[in-house]
């Protein structure tokens, strides 16, 4: 380990969820193994990171280092990978894993918990914001059940990869800061079929306002914890809405039913965002489902690539696909009644929250309408219309293979003159069909005839062309983290050279802007990754 001074021991720390929220009264000792436990009647365990064997950073965010006012002498040093490596605390931190249930698969599982993710605690960042700095893969925890905390490098960089792209594509995320490797080896099964492997392990670090979950008040809830759920409540309302709070207005059952209303609606949001760029979560268990609407929790994710809404990738999922692509919406309400339910043992008013989630369905509704017309090029939705035009469209879609992400971008190319010759209409979109040969006959006719619609529904609008263009260029990207091309980082990472990491991280920056020079990156799944682990399926294995 280098010699100080450390940069990072600058950091300001404000640790209000250990300062503020009942804490586990058992601490695990430095050097002692940290015992597996229910832990009742606490928001939380104090806990360190355990010692990896040699801290190696491999990528950063730029973004998300200069937001913590970190400068490139701190990101280079080997105190940076040592301290996101969990093997030096800077000064001020308060290390601890947080304490939540969750239903997984649409099953009660009892305590879960940050078993591999710790928290080094809060600090404040250049505009004055309390940012939470996580360690995931930082080693166990009293949540850490039957596993060993850690985290292996491919899942890693999926995480450190998604959470950027989904940042520039302005979809509300937790961030990621750091990659570090650790020199250790991590052992999986990845196929879950009896052959484990050791692979290289690593640490993320993720930055989020709060990582709180639904599942952080639905274990008080379950455990009839009234007081502890209560202030966790208070905790998360005062600290992460204040603003339904303004002047000293005290949190009653009213500021409650606000709250849980907004959660609705942020979530609401988030999903449209996630259909409108193609992102399936695939494990939308209540405790992967964070508080302030973010994307939280990056495991066996994918990004759409031909359209199917019944596609998941997570092969855990295989069988009922509970969290397929075109359900998400749904299962994002289930979620919210199962927060509601966590809630209503301290507000005793269903009214409030009910209404709440029939607003979830109602703002999800419009908004996946506004989006549709945005990435038509629409000036606005009109039902007596648009929703034949989105039904027709999902059949054209799916009457051949169609890259979802090329499809959407490449129609802001297709001319609306209706004299454009059927060719002409059809050339700007060639590029989103897997089976070019499949082009013919109906299926071609099925798509002209869905684009003449278009073109006189556009027509209608009588807007300029470039203001259409913009429209949807706007919210439809380019570029979005194909799963073929995170495993090719994957791949060239765990042979040594983290490169393309950086270089995806650079073309995803900007996922709407045209990149001359960048063509690989907005290409169809090649043939080779249809069938390649990683690129068309995923275990949970991380
Ligand atoms: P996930 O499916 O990643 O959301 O994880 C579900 C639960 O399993 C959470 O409580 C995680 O902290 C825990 N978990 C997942 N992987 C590990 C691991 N390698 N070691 C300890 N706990 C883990
Ligand atoms: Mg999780």
């Amino acid at each position: 380990m280098s010699a100080g001074p450390f940069p990072l021991d600058e950091l300001e720390f404000d640790n209000r969820f250990t300062r503020q929220l009942p804490a586990d009264p058992v601490e695990s000792s430095v050097g002692e193994p940290v015992r597996r436990r229910q832990v009742e009647g606490a928001c939380f365990s104090r806990v360190s990171p355990t010692d990896v064997a040699s801290p190696h950073t491999l990528a950063w965010s730029d973004e998300m280092a200069e937001q913590l006012g970190l400068d490139a002498a701190t990101l280079q040093s080997q105190d940076f990978a040592d301290v996101f490596a969990g093997n030096r605390l800077p000064a001020g931190a308060d290390p601890f894993a947080m304490c939540y249930g969750g239903h997984q698969f649409g099953n009660w599982a009892g305590q879960l918990g940050d078993g591999r993710a710790i928290a080094l605690g809060e600090v404040i960042d250049v505009d004055g914001h309390h940012q939470t700095l996580q360690l995931k893969g930082a080693g166990p925890t009293p949540y850490s059940r039957t596993a060993d905390g850690r985290a292996v490098l491919r899942s890693s960089v999926r995480e450190f990869l998604c959470s950027e792209a989904m940042f520039h594509l302005g979809v509300p995320t937790t961030r990621a800061l750091s990659l570090v490797a650790t020199g250790d080896k991590v052992v999986r099964d990845m196929f879950y079929d009896g052959r484990p492997e050791a692979e290289p392990g690593a640490v993320v670090c993720r930055v989020a306002p709060s990582f709180v979950r639904f599942g952080n008040f639905q274990i008080h809830a379950a455990r009839n914890e009234l007081s502890v759920l209560g202030q966790l409540i208070d905790f998360t309302i005062l600290n992460d809405f204040p603003h339904l709070v303004g002047g000293g207005r005290p949190i009653d059952n009213t500021v409650i039913a606000e709250w849980f209303a907004e959660v609705c609606t942020r979530t609401a949001h988030l999903i449209v965002d996630w259909q409108r760029v193609g992102f399936v979560h695939g494990v939308m268990n209540t405790d992967n489902m964070s508080i302030l609407g973010l994307t939280i929790d990056y495991g066996p994710y994918g990004w759409l690539e031909d359209f199917d809404p019944e596609w998941t990738p997570n092969t855990t999922d295989a069988g009922t696909r509970r969290y397929r692509y075109g359900q998400q919406h749904q299962v994002a309400h289930w979620n919210l009644l199962q927060l509601a339910n966590a809630l209503f043992p301290v507000t005793q008013d269903a009214a409030p929250l009910e209404a709440a989630l029939n607003g979830y369905t109602e703002t999800y509704r419009r908004g996946s309408e506004a989006m549709t017309a945005d990435r038509l090029g629409l000036a606005r939705f009109d039902a007596g219309t648009d929703e034949a035009l989105m039904t027709d469209l999902v059949t054209v879609l799916r009457s051949t293979e169609t890259d979802y992400v090329i499809f959407h971008r490449r129609l802001a190319d297709v001319s609306i003159d209706p004299a454009v010759s059927d060719d002409d209409l059809v050339a700007p979109i060639e590029p989103a069909f897997y089976q070019a040969t499949e082009m013919v006959g109906e299926v071609r006719q099925g798509l002209v005839s869905w684009l003449r619609s278009w073109q006189a529904r556009v027509g209608r609008d009588g807007r300029p062309d470039d203001e259409r263009r913009h429209q949807m260029d706007a919210v439809n990207p380019r570029y979005v983290l194909r799963n073929w091309l995170a495993q090719q980082a994957i791949d060239a990472s765990e042979a040594g050279d983290p490169s393309k990491i950086h270089e995806l991280v650079e073309v995803l920056r900007h996922p709407y802007t045209d990149q001359p020079g960048r063509d690989g990156y907005d290409q169809r799944r090649p043939e080779w990754a249809r069938v390649k682990p990683g690129c068309s399926m995923l275990s949970c294995s991380s």
